[in-house]
């Protein structure tokens, strides 16, 4: 899970969003009303799908699980719990079927002060939360909200650790080979390595990566090579991360 920026919606969408609120408001409140309305509101659910494509991480990832395609609108805070939530912008994010509907379905878990305990990752950063073990692939929590949040998502799921286990293994090869061809005046394939680098599924792995290159150790977790080509500025500047 890595943070992701929540673009501005335009007049024309926030304005819909906020009418189809106002008459939710007024004609009904309950649970089945709003699912109703929010099944009749495909223009709208369209538009909130061309923006959340464009705020998502690869190429259309789930906001959550990081490796599936996202193939549903998740309301964060549930319908079934906050009906009036249901045309609100703030509480939209892109999920896969498998983190929608199997994972967390209706599940909004909060603490005894009524705190959500799952991670938001449009409003707070996941890394105060979660550490991925490079290595392993697997995900630890730091507080009660991570470890609600790898529970409710099942973030350390058997597929789900080893294809981040094995994606680590493939961009220390990718950063290394295209630093190479950076450096061996072939520019445009170090380019195109570093973009499809950009896309691929899981791109949490490449965040842990850039966040550990500094810190003690990150040599023998990364490799001095991988460490060189992750403080490279053309490097950087290649994945867009500058
Ligand atoms: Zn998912």
């Amino acid at each position: 899970m890595i943070p992701i920026m929540r673009h501005p919606l335009d007049d024309g969408l926030g304005s819909r969003l906020s009418a189809r609120t106002t008459a939710l408001k007024a004609n009904a409140h309950s649970p089945e009303a709003a699912r109703r309305a929010w099944k009749s509101a495909s223009a709208e659910r369209q538009g909130l799908r061309e923006r959340l494509n464009r705020m998502a991480a690869g190429i259309m990832r789930c906001m959550y699980c990081g490796d599936n395609l996202g193939t549903d609108i998740d309301h964060f805070e549930p319908i079934s719990r906050a009906p009036l939530r249901t045309f609100e912008w703030p509480n939209h994010l892109l999920a896969c079927s498998f983190c929608n509907s199997n994972q967390k379905r209706d599940t909004y878990p909060c603490d005894p002060q009524g705190t959500p305990l799952l991670i938001d990752p449009s409003t707070e950063d996941p890394n105060e939360h979660l550490r991925l073990a490079l290595a392993t692939g697997e995900y630890r929590h730091l507080t009660a909200k991570g470890e609600v949040t790898i529970q409710v998502f099942g973030l350390n799921r058997a597929d789900l650790v080893r294809g981040r286990a094995g994606a680590f293994h493939t961009r220390r090869a990718v950063l290394c080979h295209a630093r190479s061809l950076l450096y061996g005046d072939r520019k445009d394939e170090a380019d195109r390595c570093l973009r499809a680098l950009a896309e691929e599924p899981h791109a949490s792995v490449l965040h842990a990566m850039l966040r550990s290159v500094d810190l003690p150790g990150a040599v023998v977790v990364l490799g001095a090579d991988v460490v060189a080509a992750l403080r490279d500025p053309k490097i950087l500047d290649l994945l867009s991360l500058t």
